[in-house]
């Protein structure tokens, strides 16, 4: 890996006084972060350079156009004074773990957030802000839960096994948002954390029955300027509404047990590293039982 330049941005230049943030551009990508934060950043390089692939080929366009910015926050305050600088006063979303602003190439990540093997993982984050970058062009009217959906998607998040029975029994009330409600804003609070579920699980339907062609085929019309319910029926055949009572009738079941156990929740490694070692433990007995036994027959054979 080549590192380019290097400079350091002091204090009060364009920061606030208390923290220096260095500066590194590597090909096509500024890194801006504090000396705390470089094993962070340069993971966030390296993960947005690989997936550079998918991102683009899962979505048809380019993922951002000239240099791109990734900015690591080390603690909710640094989060908030950056990201409320670049949008000109706007604080970040309630909860956010990161920020894209594509009208500056820019994505802050809030370090503190990030947790190994959950889905406050980097790798996540990262590839779900990248989609935003990508599909920031302002003159795209996008449903922001068809772009948190394709986010999550893209990014590579599961809808989890308590949120698919959350869902289900939300459809089942009649109490799911319409994805009308949810095309400016997401609601506050709990439904909040449902929205982003229900928004992927959509998306998921819409990728498994009419293919990733209708995925990208949507995301150009929307860079055509067709709006995006007409460019959703051209690609599918089906209005938003018929589409969105299909998904809830064919919202996948509880699952099983084991399916619970296994699905890519948070702290589900735990989990699954604890039932490994436990099936080890039942296959080391079931093996020692069967030696004993054979080693009685054979006795029982020699008398
Ligand atoms: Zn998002």
């Amino acid at each position: 890996m080549q590192w380019l330049a290097l400079f350091v941005a002091f204090a009060g230049f364009l920061h606030a006084p208390t923290i220096d943030y260095v500066v590194e551009e590597v090909g096509g990508v500024v890194l801006e972060y504090p000396a705390g934060s470089a094993a962070v950043a340069r993971g966030a390089h390296r993960i947005y350079k690989e997936s550079l692939p998918l991102v683009e080929s899962a979505l048809g366009i380019p993922a951002a156009g000239g240099v791109v910015r990734i900015t690591i926050a080390p603690n909710q305050a640094e989060f908030e004074r950056i990201v409320s600088r670049a949008s000109g006063g706007a604080a970040p979303p309630d909860r956010a773990l990161a920020v894209a602003l594509p009208g500056r190439r820019q994505m802050v990540i809030k370090a503190s957030s990030l947790e190994t093997f959950t889905d406050n993982s980097l790798l996540l984050t990262v590839r779900h802000e990248m989609v935003h970058l990508a599909l920031g062009d302002p003159r795209m009217r996008i449903p922001k839960w068809f772009e948190e959906g394709v986010a999550e998607q893209v990014a590579g998040k599961a809808v989890r096994w308590r949120q698919r029975r959350m869902l289900r029994a939300k459809a089942r009330a009649g109490t799911l948002t319409p994805f009308r409600d949810l095309a400016n804003r997401f609601p506050p609070h709990e439904d909040w954390s449902i929205a982003y579920p229900q928004s992927l699980s959509f998306v998921q339907y819409i990728t498994e029955r009419f293919g990733d062609d209708a995925l990208r085929g949507i995301v150009r019309r929307l860079r055509e300027g067709v709006a995006f319910e007409k460019g959703l029926s051209d690609e599918t055949g089906s209005s938003l509404s018929e589409l969105e009572r299909d998904w809830k009738e064919k919202l996948p079941g509880e699952g099983s047990f084991f399916e619970g156990l296994f699905t890519a929740e948070a702290r589900s490694v735990e989990r699954a590293v604890l039932m490994g070692i436990a099936f080890l433990v039942m296959a080391m007995f079931a093996v020692v039982m069967f030696r004993r036994r054979r080693a009685l027959r054979r006795m029982d054979a020699e008398d």
